[in-house]
């Protein structure tokens, strides 16, 4: 008996060993869309080993996990997504790690879910882009500094800081963009753009939103939703309309031929970032420099 205890040991013990020195001391992160990555670095930082599934340019709602992306996921101590079924095609996956003891994490777990826009086209019920409310990225933002300090306690101070250094950024970026929107008259917010991303954009900065496709790409515009909100734009007097980076063109162009062919001119605003930030390296790659880019385009369009 004694001996086998022993061996089990020795065993157990390389075993182990052999696991440890194929990862670093360091939490393994593994993030879904552009805005959650961008997140978790400001507060984990050089503290965390990080790797986002999503580039700029994807569509979350219609992304699916590749070979490469279920071998990152076994491979992470802890998984941060958005939730409420943005990620549409990854929950059976996420559901897996969870059996698996991977901690998965919701970043719309941290929102009071009684304050979120419904919405029937989503299994969850609710409009999944809480990203364009800054309020709630804050709220995410504290959310995310107590889970990382749950995963690696030791570290919870240099977490604090980082998500406090953080949310001071996030409120200069609200103090910026109210400035900006309010350089633009009221009844010229009217934001038409290819789906229905910035519901709670437009809930904080009193804009209507009028979205072609509905609220998931995965629905597509009939003729009838083109040609009603042709004839939207040209009541409103809407003067541009969006295209946006994660959606192909062609819905928005669409529209603007629809308008063009009741004898009205509706010019393409420029691209929004709506479901994914830009480029990495670009101001434009990280949240609030996608906030701020998205701002200026719109009001310089509509103005
Ligand atoms: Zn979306």
């Amino acid at each position: 008996m004694k001996r086998i205890t022993i061996i089990t040991i020795l065993f157990f013990g390389i075993f182990s060993c052999k696991t440890d020195s194929k990862k670093t001391d360091k939490l393994n992160v593994v993030t879904t869309t552009t805005m959650i990555t961008d997140l978790v670095k400001n507060i984990g930082g050089d503290l965390i080993n990080i790797e986002g599934l999503m580039g700029s340019g994807v569509d979350p709602h219609l992304y699916k996990a590749s070979e490469g992306d279920v071998t990152k996921l076994a491979n992470a101590d802890i998984i941060f997504y958005n939730g409420l079924h943005l990620e549409g095609k990854l929950v059976e996956v996420f559901e897996k790690m969870g059996t698996q003891n991977i901690k998965t994490v919701a970043v719309s777990d941290a929102i009071d879910k009684n304050t979120l826009i419904g919405s029937e086209y989503f299994a969850s019920n609710y409009d999944p882009h809480i990203w364009f409310d800054i309020t709630y990225w804050e709220q995410v933002t504290q959310f995310v500094v107590n889970k990382l300090s749950e995963a690696v306690p030791s570290e919870k101070d240099t977490f604090k800081a980082n998500g406090d250094n953080y949310l001071s950024q996030l409120n200069n970026l609200k103090t910026e963009i109210n400035a900006t929107i309010n350089s633009l008259p009221k009844e010229k917010r009217i934001l038409v753009t290819a789906h229905d991303a910035f519901n709670y954009f437009g809930k904080a900065f009193e804009f209507e939103v009028v979205g072609l496709q509905g609220l998931s790409t995965a629905t597509e515009a009939g003729v009838q939703d083109v040609q009603k909100l042709a004839a939207f734009i040209i009541d409103k007097k809407v003067n541009a309309i969006f295209v946006e980076s994660s959606v192909p063109k062609r819905t928005i162009e669409a529209l603007q031929a629809a308008v063009k062919s009741k004898g009205h001119d509706v010019t393409i605003g420029g691209t929004l970032y709506s479901d994914a930030l830009g480029n990495a390296g670009t101001v434009e790659g990280t949240y609030i420099g996608m906030f701020k880019y998205n701002v200026n385009t719109i009001v310089n369009a509509l103005k």
